[in-house]
């Protein structure tokens, strides 16, 4: 096939795939994330079934197109939208009551499936954790009891959130070209089953909510900043916007499906984002010199907090060995809540609020560590190593303006 036919099918073939995820949407309340592209994509209302073979027609026409005669981005293009309409369709099944079990239905949806860990192993790593808490009791009481002296008043919330995305913005901006004209607004919200969100709205403006039904840690604020911010989810739509859907007219990248394979790669970009904007001692300086002092807590603490919060972060993986033990049946939710408290060492009432998360995002979880780790060994094996911040950063820019895949990161 000539390379002008295969241009003009993967454009008519990317109409379709928007077509079809905003026609999920009907169907689904959280599956489309963001959409900004022209309203004439928006078609009738479809029935499931339609879908389903609208989807697999497509497929089989991309897999006519011939991969040989593309170039790097458009090969990354073809195989992009391929698996994002596989995942589609794992996703209108589950939709119509097909039943799968976690790593099938991550590995359907997604493109990856998260490693398994024993119960022993985490309690090795808690214990670890527990060496460098004060006080006595289980290490999840202390584990609470420390965290308890971090929360950030609500008064002062707004003052140093602003702070930390500020800072996160100056970093990000200092390495990365940010498109003319960007920007958020931040609102704080309540009711909801996670704890920030990044709305992306086109013309490279999002919302960011936060959430403020649980008390607000000192580490939340980079957190959020970094990862619904800068280099963040912000960046990372920021950029596909300027990139793909301005610079190329790929329409695939108007709308965004929040069960598909491109979550892995915005969650795991935007937690490792964290570490992009503060990397080594850097985060903790910054919250010992700004952070601290703003949010009334001891600056002389600062290093000891991101001492225990590195060894908390490395437990995160307790968070889906919960989901995936509860969305295969294998635990209550009293059960979950309890492995979430005693191995993720979350209190009772962030574990509840996260079981609440797993029945409405279900395999999702898997996206955030297991996709910053899979970003993290991408990044470094390709060279882009902590001693080589330029590189570390070009490598991370390209990743998040292209078409990327779980798959592709291995
Ligand atoms: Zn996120």
């Amino acid at each position: 096939m000539k390379q002008n036919t295969t241009h003009a099918a993967l454009t008519r073939l990317s109409e379709t795939y928007v077509r079809l995820v905003l026609a999920v949407g009907a169907h689904d309340a959280d599956y489309v994330d963001a959409f900004y592209g022209p309203p004439s994509l928006k078609g009738e209302e479809l029935p499931l079934e339609t879908i389903r073979k609208r989807a697999a027609a497509a497929i089989a026409e991309l897999k006519m197109l011939s991969p040989t005669r593309m170039d790097g981005m458009v090969l990354l293009r073809h195989r992009y939208i391929l698996r994002q309409l596989q995942s589609l369709l794992a996703r209108v099944d589950m939709l119509g009551g097909k039943k799968m079990t976690f790593d099938e239905e991550s590995q359907a949806l997604y493109d990856a499936v998260a490693p398994v860990y024993t119960e022993e192993h985490f309690r090795t790593l808690r214990d670890e954790l527990g060496t460098a808490l004060p006080g006595t009791g289980s290490v999840p009481e202390r584990f609470e009891a420390y965290r308890k002296g971090f929360v950030i008043p609500t008064e002062k919330l707004d003052r140093v959130f602003t702070a930390a995305i500020e800072e996160s913005r100056k970093r990000t901006a200092r390495r990365i070209t940010l498109p003319a004209g960007e920007s958020f607004t931040v609102e704080y919200v309540t009711g909801k089953s996670w704890s920030g969100y990044n709305w992306f709205k086109g013309n490279c403006h999002s919302l960011i909510q936060v959430n403020t039904d649980l008390p607000i840690t000192a580490d939340r604020a980079v957190d959020l900043a970094s990862h619904e911010g800068y280099p963040g989810h912000h960046v990372y739509n920021s950029l596909l916007e300027t990139h793909l859907v301005r610079g190329k007219k790929w329409m695939e990248f108007t709308v965004y499906p929040l069960f598909s394979p491109q979550s892995l790669i915005a969650e795991g970009t935007a937690n490792f984002g964290i570490e992009m904007a503060f990397p080594g001692e850097e985060r903790a300086e910054f919250e010992r010199d700004v952070l601290f002092p703003l949010a009334g807590f001891p600056a002389a603490e600062a290093a000891q907090y991101y001492r225990i919060h590195e060894l908390f972060l490395k437990l995160a993986y307790a968070g889906n060995e919960a989901a995936r033990r509860y969305l295969n049946g294998e635990f209550t939710r009293e059960q979950a809540v309890d492995y979430l408290v005693n191995y993720a060492l979350m209190s009772a009432d962030r574990a509840s609020q996260r079981t609440k998360f797993f029945d409405q995002y279900r395999s999702y979880v898997i996206n955030y560590n297991l996709g910053q780790d899979m970003v993290k060994r991408y990044i470094e094996s390709a060279g882009g190593t902590l001693r080589k911040p330029d590189l570390r950063w070009k490598i991370f820019e390209e990743l998040i303006s292209s078409p990327r895949l779980p798959s592709g990161l291995l």
